[in-house]
This record gives C-alpha cells, sequence and structure tokens, in this order.
C-alpha cells in the first residue's frame, strides 16, 4: 500500500478571529503529533504538496462572482492588516485565498497519483474546511468545497462515472448535499447529529429527478454512538454502495463525532455524538474495506471538522494508520462515557432500509471488524483504548 500524506504549511496561514474553534493549530498538532510518531518516515507514505485549484475547477460547483470575491478580501486582509469577515463565522487573512486554493487541490493531487496508480489512497490534511460552503457563499468555517471540487473533478477531468461521498463529519454536509442534488454521479451519504447546525440533512432529502435516491441522510439524536453508527455503516450505508457502485470514494473526515468535542466546542459535557478514537478507527476500516471491494482501493479522505485538537490530531494518525494496512487506533483519551439510554438502532436502521429500498440488498461486502486486533496494537508512546461497551449490549 502506498498511501499519500497531503500537507502544506500554508494551511497555518489562513487566520481566524482570537477564540475561534477553525484555527491554524488543528492541523499543526496533528502533523507535529504525526512527526512525533516518526510516521512521516514509515514505508509506503508518501508527503505530496497540494497544487493549486484552478479557477475553472472551483467554477464547476462555485459561482465566479464568489471566487473573485474571496479572492479581492484576501488583498483586502493584506493590504489593510488583519482578519476580515467573509460570512457570519468565515474569515479571510491575506493568506485565505492562497490557503483556500490548496485545500481545494489537495483531493485533486490525490486524485491525479491514484489514477495514475502512483498511490493507492490519501489523506489530505487541510483548512479551511468546505461541506457547508455553497456555490455562491462561505458558511460554517468553510470557503471552498474541497470534495465537492474533486468529485466534479473526477468525472470533468478523468471521465469516471460515479462517485461516492461518505460525510461522517457531525454536522450536515449542506454544501455538498446541493450541489449534487440532482446530479445521479455522486451518491452522498451523510450521518449526522440532529437537530444541529445548519439543520439540514433530514431523511426524506434525498436528491431529486434522475438523482432521487443518490442522497442518503442519516440524522441521528445527540448520544447516538459508537453502536449505532456501526450499524447504520454495515446495513445502510454498505449496501447503499454496493448498489451504487463507486469508481472512487471521497470522505468528508471530520471528527467533530467524538467524544471530547461537545467540551471543547460549547464548554459542556457530553452528549455529543460519542465516537472515541478506536470508533473512528473501525468505522474507517469498514469504509476502507468498502473501497477495497468496490472501486480498487481509489479512496481520499479530506479533513472537515474537528476542534478538540488532541482527538482530531488521533483521529488524522489513526486514518493514516489504517490507510497504510495497519490496524492500530492511536489514542490518549479512551473510551467514550457511557449513557443511561439507548437509541433503538433497529428501528432506525429498518425504516432508512425501507426508504432507500435496501431491504434484501445483502451486505456481502460487509466486513467485521477485528476487536482482538484492534486491541492489541500501540504504535509510538500513544495509548491504544478500545471500548469493551461499544462491542455488547449495555441492557445485558
Ligand atoms: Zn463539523
Amino acid at each position: 500500500m502506498v498511501t499519500a500524506l497531503i500537507y502544506d504549511p500554508i494551511f497555518l496561514e489562513h487566520l481566524t478571529p482570537s477564540g475561534h474553534p477553525e484555527r491554524p493549530q488543528r492541523v499543526e498538532l496533528a502533523f507535529k503529533y504525526l512527526e512525533g510518531l516518526h510516521w512521516l518516515e514509515r514505508d509506503g507514505l508518501v508527503q505530496l504538496s497540494p497544487r493549486a485549484a484552478t479557477i475553472d475547477e472551483l467554477a464547476a460547483v462555485h459561482e465566479r462572482e464568489y471566487i473573485q470575491e474571496v479572492e479581492e478580501l484576501s488583498q483586502k486582509a493584506a493590504e489593510r492588516g488583519g482578519i476580515l469577515a467573509l460570512g457570519t463565522d468565515t474569515y479571510v487573512s491575506d493568506k485565505s485565498y492562497e490557503a483556500a486554493l490548496k485545500a481545494a487541490g489537495a483531493p485533486l493531487t490525490a486524485i491525479d497519483a491514484i489514477l495514475k496508480g502512483e498511490i493507492h489512497n490519501a489523506f489530505c490534511l487541510v483548512r479551511p474546511p468546505g461541506h457547508h460552503a455553497v456555490a455562491e457563499a462561505s458558511m460554517g468555517f468553510c470557503i471552498f468545497n474541497n470534495v465537492a471540487v474533486a468529485a466534479r473533478y473526477v468525472m470533468d477531468q478523468h471521465g469516471l462515472e460515479r462517485v461516492m461521498i461518505i460525510d461522517y463529519d457531525v454536522h450536515h454536509g449542506n454544501g455538498t448535499q446541493e450541489m449534487f442534488y440532482d446530479d445521479p454521479r455522486v451518491l452522498y451519504f451523510s450521518v449526522h447529529q440532529a437537530p444541529f447546525f445548519p439543520g439540514t440533512g433530514q431523511w426524506d432529502e434525498r436528491g431529486e429527478g434522475a438523482a432521487l435516491g443518490t442522497t442518503i441522510n442519516v440524522p441521528l439524536p445527540a448520544g447516538a454512538g459508537f453502536d449505532t453508527y456501526e450499524a447504520i455503516f454495515r446495513q445502510v450505508m454498505v449496501p447503499a454502495a454496493d448498489r451504487f457502485k463507486p469508481q472512487l470514494m471521497l470522505v468528508s473526515a471530520g471528527f467533530d463525532a467524538h467524544w471530547k468535542e461537545t467540551e471543547a466546542m460549547t464548554g459542556l459535557h457530553p452528549p455529543g455524538m460519542l465516537i472515541s478514537t478506536a470508533g473512528f478507527a473501525k468505522l474507517n476500516q469498514i469504509i476502507i474495506n468498502l473501497a477495497n471491494a468496490l472501486c480498487q482501493g481509489r479512496l481520499v479522505l479530506v479533513l472537515e471538522g474537528g476542534y478538540e485538537q488532541q482527538a482530531t490530531a488521533s483521529c488524522v494518525a489513526t486514518c493514516i494508520n489504517l490507510l497504510l494496512g495497519d490496524d492500530a487506533a492511536v489514542d490518549s483519551y479512551g473510551p467514550a462515557p457511557r449513557l443511561p439510554y439507548r437509541i433503538n438502532t433497529d428501528a432506525l436502521i429498518s425504516e432508512l432500509r425501507r426508504i432507500h429500498q435496501l431491504t434484501g440488498y445483502r451486505t456481502r461486502h460487509t466486513p467485521k471488524a477485528d476487536a482482538a486486533k484492534l486491541r492489541q496494537e500501540v504504535k509510538g508512546s500513544a495509548e491504544t483504548h478500545i471500548s469493551d461497551h461499544q462491542h455488547g449490549c449495555e441492557n445485558s
């Protein structure tokens, strides 16, 4: 396996106001964490510098006036100094335009290398994130929709006909959904907390016209946790992917469903979505196995949210380890806390399978997580924790 880490120090130069959760330290710490583990020198890992996305590539999903607005505001920030508001919660500094072009270019660099056969898969450690950005505006810390630009690029420039986007960021990727809502070539699958920002992503948002059925939303109440996510991945996402037969898979890899995240964002204790780093490992392993089964392992993960910096760094490192074909999580936080209630996952899944006409669809590519293997391994200095309660019934 050859895995690319796609990163550029320009991502640290997109500045946001003091106290803003989407800050340069998010990716800086993740990169340093990989350095600390000595994983940047690992066999099979190559580092690639992202190219900038071109205006035409961005304009496949964004309005040209908006692209120009970002460039001009960035120039204005350079002239005046400081940080200027692009939207209600999204800002630009003098280097933001350059950083945003390279954040959107990173998955394009990955796609070119994959389709040339130089690498198998990639992790794009980028910011600003992308999945809330809509055609004509920034939104929710996102400037350009990195994953959407990549999906259009691989279809327009490389002639692929079916791309799947998996979005497990805790927030719904409204921008991505909107850009492909009537495009049957893109299967958009999102699991997210609801009600929550941005308010979209209800189960009955399923695409339109010829694309009806190629948007799959799984809104979940706070506290749903790993058991629910895993069951949804295996029983809804996997058969939907199996039916769609993607030729490449993109992941909006946001780690803000991590159990440490609620505190980081709000100062409150859980519930949030209560996924541990080990839980993220197992969910990503399902995705990797799915890509191996359906599209020769062609898989590009692109960072979205994740604002508790240590949790995000651990999840990024864990994803890279899994992409390299290893199977361990690196984690210093351990298992998610238990909640005194459970979601009725069976009822939820049977309803989702009915809505999306997956009833009777075999889950033949459904891989089984190897808990014993996941438990074993510790790489570097960090500890591995696997939550036992994630495997059993809490009511027993
Ligand atoms: Zn998010």
